[in-house]
């Protein structure tokens, strides 16, 4: 921010008034001592004269205002007015100032007078000044001149310290609405995407005041108008600032509704994205089930036998496999139908899965077969479970056209082993399953 320029712009105004104001009071004591000198040279003309000529000499030792001056004017010019009629006042006529004196004061207090920069306002008081002390050569009327020229020197020094005072003002003043000004930009929130612009457009608008005020501070010949003109900025940079702020209130409205929108199409891929979840999941569920029985299909079996090899073959941790066939199942679908055949088999799965337990693996492996997967099983409880399995189907109530229907199985068993793959073991309990049909059906072989 640029405050610095205009500060330090009317910083020069304020030291020039100090210096116009030091050059009068120079002039001031100046006077002084040219009054105190004029009195000396009229004096011994008078008493009366005297006794004035000393006070004023008392006087202009010390600063005086008007209302002390304006008797002892009075006092003096009755002294010089008795100086004048000597018959009437009956004393001697006072011997005239040799005229190379009286002169030589005149001509000082021309000078005088010709060094007063006192404004448009008081040129015809000068110019009344200069052809009173012209055509006087009488010491008492200079003295009287030169009393006034001292009044008027007094009361610019006096308007001089008043501007300084209202400069010092307005510079205080100005000074605190620039602060406020750089305070307010740089607590702005600049973070967003096209505040870059809005914000160099209020730059080069504050700038542009800055340096309009900046040069009328220069030229400014006047205080008043100085004040006014910088007023006129101060307002016109606060309605730049307040555009800017409305401007950004509005893209700030912008944004929010973009976030809203963009949060509301989130949410709606977030929703999207849970029925994909979902259905993935049903697929999956789908894909991984048998649809007749409900129970796991081969697939789930065939991964699930393969990550059970490869637990045997790293750390020898235990599994059976067994596989179940119904015992002459083809008789069922010939004598009571294909659909009593699709009962029966739905019947024997959820016997089977309501045997096991639930982190036993029951998974359809084609037409009447079953395969289970015990972990952590070795062969002598895996047997067990063939048997409970086996008995449980074996006391089924099945019925076939009203007429009860005995279903059985028979069940190979295997015990993993290190250096199975699923295919040799699966060989080895289909082995076992074999021999349990040879063997009469309805009965379990481990292998
Ligand atoms: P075994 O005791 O030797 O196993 O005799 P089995 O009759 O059970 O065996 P086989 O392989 O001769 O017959 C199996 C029958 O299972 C043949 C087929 O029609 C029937 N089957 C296979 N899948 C289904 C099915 O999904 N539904 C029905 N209803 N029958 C099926
Ligand atoms: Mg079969
Ligand atoms: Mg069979």
């Amino acid at each position: 921010m640029e405050a610095i320029p205009t500060a330090a712009a009317a910083s020069d105004a304020l030291a020039q008034l100090e210096r116009s104001r030091a050059q009068w009071s120079l002039l001031d004591a100046l006077l002084r001592r040219l009054v105190t000198r004029l009195t000396y040279a009229a004096d011994g003309r008078g008493p009366a004269l005297d006794a004035a000529l000393a006070t004023i000499r008392r006087q202009v030792r010390e600063p005086v205002g008007e209302a002390e001056l304006e008797p002892l004017l009075t006092e003096l010019g009755e002294a010089i007015k008795a100086l004048d009629e000597p018959e009437a006042a009956g004393g001697r006529a006072p011997d005239p100032l040799p005229f190379t004196e009286s002169l030589s004061v005149g001509q000082m207090l021309l000078a005088l007078v010709d060094r007063l920069k006192l404004g448009d306002e008081a040129l015809d008081r000068l110019e009344a000044l200069r052809q009173t002390i012209s055509d006087s050569t009488d010491p008492g009327t200079l003295a009287v001149q030169a009393e006034a020229i001292a009044t008027l020197v007094n009361r610019q020094c006096e308007r001089l310290t008043e501007a300084r005072d209202a400069a010092e003002r307005l510079l205080k003043h100005v000074t605190e609405q620039l602060e406020e000004l750089a305070v307010y930009l740089a607590r702005e929130d600049m973070s967003h995407r096209d505040g870059a612009s809005a914000r160099e457009q209020l730059d080069q608008e504050v700038l542009g005041e800055i340096r309009e005020l900046e040069s009328e501070v220069a030229s400014a010949c006047e205080l008043g108008a100085l004040q006014t003109q910088v007023q006129q900025r101060l307002g016109a940079i606060s309605g730049h600032l307040k555009n800017f702020r409305q401007r950004e209130d509005a893209r700030e409205r912008e944004w929010q509704a973009r976030t809203e929108q963009m949060s509301q199409r989130i949410r709606e891929l977030e929703r999207s994205a849970q029925a994909m979840e979902t259905s993935l999941r049903q697929e999956r569920a789908l894909a991984s089930t048998d649809p007749l029985t409900g129970v796991a299909n081969r697939l789930v079996f065939e991964q699930h036998i393969a990550d059970a090899c490869l637990r045997a073959a790293r750390s020898g941790a235990q599994s059976s496999l067994l596989v179940l066939d119904i015992d002459r199942f083809k008789q069922i679908n010939d004598n009571f139908g294909h659909a009593a055949g699709d009962r029966a088999l739905r019947i024997v799965a959820e016997q089977l899965r309501a045997g096991l337990r639930s982190d036993d693996l029951l998974a359809r492996y084609g037409g009447e077969e079953f395969v289970v997967v015990l972990a952590g099983v070795g062969a002598e409880a895996a047997l067990r479970a063939a048997e409970s399995l086996r008995r449980r189907i074996e006391s089924l109530g099945f019925h076939g056209q009203q007429r009860p229907v005995r279903i059985t199985l028979s069940c190979g068993v295997t015990v993993l082993r290190a250096d199975d793959s699923p295919e040799s073991a699966f060989e080895r309990a289909d082995s076992a399953l074999y021999r349990a049909k040879r063997g009469g059906r309805n009965r379990c072989e481990l292998a």
